[in-house]
């Protein structure tokens, strides 16, 4: 069976591409589990840069190691408010300075904010693949909510707590995982995906 190899290793996004693909003859694998230890440095300026870079630089590794009948796929996602052109954007896991430190960042959205009439804001997330034979699918996608005065729950994932999804009437930090996944624009960029993955096969 081909080898889907995922550029992550986040447990949480690992089974939900599992879930959503689990129709597809394909071993799904995470970095980890593949043995492979790369640190590609996301220097791109767009999700699509980032993601696809990922996706190729571990594709030329495992050619490197000889490695033939395989996929990767590499994701790159972000928070993009109206009213702040774009911002965090490619920038979400360190909008405060620090990565990952998403109670920093959440506070530091707020401050940005403070005022603002216009709390528009999408969700967005870029998926690449490409096969050992540089056959490449990318898609998109997003999610539109509004970004709350106070943050709605302690702890949750990245800018959950503050985004406000209308067709929820509350937060993705309030949504159970499975409301979330199937609006999110995780849940939207991998349905898509399942549509077209025939194309790397
Ligand atoms: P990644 O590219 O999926 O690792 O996401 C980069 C950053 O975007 C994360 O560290 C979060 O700050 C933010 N982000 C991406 N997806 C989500 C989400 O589903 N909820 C909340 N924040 C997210």
């Amino acid at each position: 069976m081909k080898k889907l190899i995922l550029a992550s290793n986040n447990s949480k996004k690992i089974k939900e591409i599992k879930e959503i693909l689990k129709d597809i003859p394909l071993s799904i694998k995470s970095l980890k589990e593949e043995g492979i230890d790369i640190d590609v440095v996301e220097d791109g300026k767009t999700f699509e840069e980032n993601s696809m870079k990922k996706a190729k630089e571990i594709k030329e590794y495992l050619l490197s190691k000889g490695q033939k009948d395989f996929i990767v796929m590499a994701d790159d996602s972000g928070l993009s408010v109206d009213s702040l052109n774009g911002a965090p954007g490619i920038y979400s896991a360190r909008y405060s300075g620090e990565h990952g430190n998403d109670l920093e960042n959440n506070k530091k959205l707020l401050r940005e904010l403070k005022d603002s009439k216009n709390r528009d804001a999408k969700f967005v997330c870029v998926i690449s693949l490409i096969n050992d034979k540089d056959k490449e699918i990318v898609v998109t996608g997003e999610v539109a909510g509004k970004i709350t005065e106070k943050l709605s729950v302690e702890g949750g994932f990245g800018y959950d707590p503050l985004f406000f999804y209308e067709g929820f009437n509350k937060t993705f930090g309030e949504a159970t995982s499975e409301e979330k996944n199937s609006v999110s624009h995780r849940g939207v960029a991998l349905k898509k995906l399942r549509d077209k993955i025939n194309e790397v096969l």
